[in-house]
């Protein structure tokens, strides 16, 4: 075999599929891709809303809920724990019917099939706003994290406490402001740094405790702008360099950004793995174009996973997961193709929203389904046949090996993954829950002069141009680690922080 150069549908730039690609796609018995890897990830990511949430009702129980899927969408959404109980009946389509296209009838069950309100592992306790968390408790806006307590504004926050708008955190505590950290505590504005203790403005430092804007420091205290200071110098310059203050801590920033854009950045860390290309991947084997990755083994386009095997073009989660292509939200599963958000499930196509399934094809929120096309089950020797028969027909048009058209997401591309990403051009300004008529206030520069007062009254993100409002208990963090009230809202300092995350495109 050669390598072959395909022009994709989307973008119109050439792509190459190499011996190794091909051989993998001929083993999963699918066809070459007509979309370049970026524009494969991106389709994807647009059925992955994390961070936007909006209020609805469930449409089981009209309760109102606190959902990533707008109110106005056209599928029935319950809360999660409705849809678990399957107290109601599950939608199916009586036939295949060979003379429409596959994608066609499937958006006819799409329409009707009830989907779950958002994305969670169960076990959430008096934390309704999150979304792709499991056993979090008292948390606020929090996303893609597990086991965290009295935590606000992260993602990929993994057995925190009390931390404030962090994004890829790991055991951590009473921190504020930080990326890619972990066995931090006390740790504020800082980035790539492991065990570090009472710290503000630190890149790339292990074992660094008390010091303020250092460098690829290791076991130092007291150390500022990476000099070595007495405990009383320091001391000083803590009073000097005030983060209580938003005028003065600005300046802070200004100073950071200045002086750190010297400094190479701690990047394309691949760790304790063999023949493998692309950044943040640990204890892994023949992994390729692989981001924010552990465990995995013969591998490519994977991102943000853990324990894949022999799978291609995935995003999200893995977790003893093996041979999947273009999928996103998957796992614990075996052998899928073409399929978003199924758990516990093998030998799925085109599904979405399915739990605990088996050998099942075009089925949409259903749960422990086996042998089943568009929801309605037949017998094992039907299944086989019909799904021959499908496939092939899929062959003729064109449609099989095509992840869902875009048009099938539960969610407008600005509320989703893909946007984060590769943003649109002009990308239309949301609704705002906040009544824009409320007058906008200004806030006070120091912690010290912010009343109770503040959490009731509405500012203005200059950023992001949007009214926002501040949480009772976040102003109560604020005050404790003596930090200024952010100007930005929530959504300007998670993209913010997000540029230093590792990302391969
Ligand atoms: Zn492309």
């Amino acid at each position: 075999m050669t390598t072959i150069t395909k022009k994709c549908r989307v973008c119109s730039g050439d792509f190459q599929i190499d011996d190794q690609d091909q051989a993998y796609y001929e083993k999963r018995n699918v066809p070459l891709p007509t979309l370049c890897p970026k524009d494969r990830l991106k389709r994807r990511l647009s059925f992955r809303n994390e961070r936007k949430l909006h209020k609805r009702i469930s449409d089981l129980s009209g309760e109102t809920i606190i959902s990533n899927v707008r109110p106005d969408v056209p599928y029935p959404v319950y809360h999660v724990d409705e849809w678990h109980s399957q107290d109601f009946e599950t939608p199916y389509l009586e036939s295949y019917d060979f003379d429409r296209s596959f994608f066609d009838q499937l958006y006819d069950l799409w329409k009707i099939a009830p989907r779950m309100h958002k994305a969670s592992a169960g076990n959430e306790e008096n934390s309704e706003y999150s979304n792709h968390c499991g056993f979090c408790r008292n948390c606020y806006f929090i996303f893609n994290s597990e086991d965290d307590e009295d935590c606000m504004y992260c993602r990929f926050a993994d057995k925190c406490t009390d931390c404030v708008d962090c994004t890829n955190i790991l055991h951590s505590e009473l921190c504020y402001e930080c990326v890619n950290v972990k066995n931090c505590y006390n740790v504020k504005f800082s980035d790539d740094c492991d065990n570090c203790t009472d710290s503000i403005f630190l890149r790339n430092c292990r074992g660094v405790k008390n010091s303020m804007f250092c460098y690829g420091l290791e076991r130092k205290e007291y150390c500022f702008f990476n000099q070595q200071l007495t405990r009383e110098e320091y001391e000083q310059k803590l009073k000097e360099y005030r983060v209580d203050s938003n005028g003065v801590l600005e300046h802070l920033k200004k100073s950071w950004d200045e002086w750190s854009k010297e400094w190479p950045r701690i990047r394309h860390i691949i760790l304790n793995s063999e023949n493998c290309t692309g950044d943040s991947i640990y204890n892994s084997r023949n992994a390729f174009d692989a981001c924010n990755v552990t465990e995995l083994q013969d591998c490519r386009y994977i991102l943000n996973s853990r324990d894949v095997k022999d799978s291609y073009d995935f995003y999200a989660y893995g977790m003893e997961t093996e041979l999947c292509v273009d999928c996103v939200t998957i796992a614990h599963c075996y052998d899928l193709k073409y399929c978003n958000y199924c758990m516990r499930s093998s030998f799925l196509q085109y599904c979405d929203n399915c739990w605990g399934c088996e050998n099942c094809f075009g089925c949409i929120g259903l749960k422990d389904g086996k042998f089943c096309i568009f929801n309605k089950p037949y017998s094992e020797q039907e299944y086989f046949e019909l799904v021959d028969r499908i496939v092939e027909c899929m062959r003729e048009n064109g449609e099989y090996g095509e992840f869902f058209p875009q048009k099938f997401s539960m969610f407008p591309y600005e509320d989703t993954l893909a946007n984060d990403y590769f943003p649109l051009a002009s990308s239309s300004v949301l609704a705002d829950e906040i009544g824009v008529g409320e007058s906008v206030e200004i806030i006070p520069d120091l912690i010290s002069e912010v009343g109770a007062d503040l959490e009731s009254k509405v500012y203005m993100c200059p950023v992001q141009g949007r009214p926002f409002r501040f949480q009772k208990r976040e102003l109560d963090f604020y005050k404790k680690i003596g930090v200024a009230v952010p100007r930005m809202s929530f959504e300007a300092r998670y993209l913010k922080r997000n540029e230093l995350v590792p990302f391969i495109y």
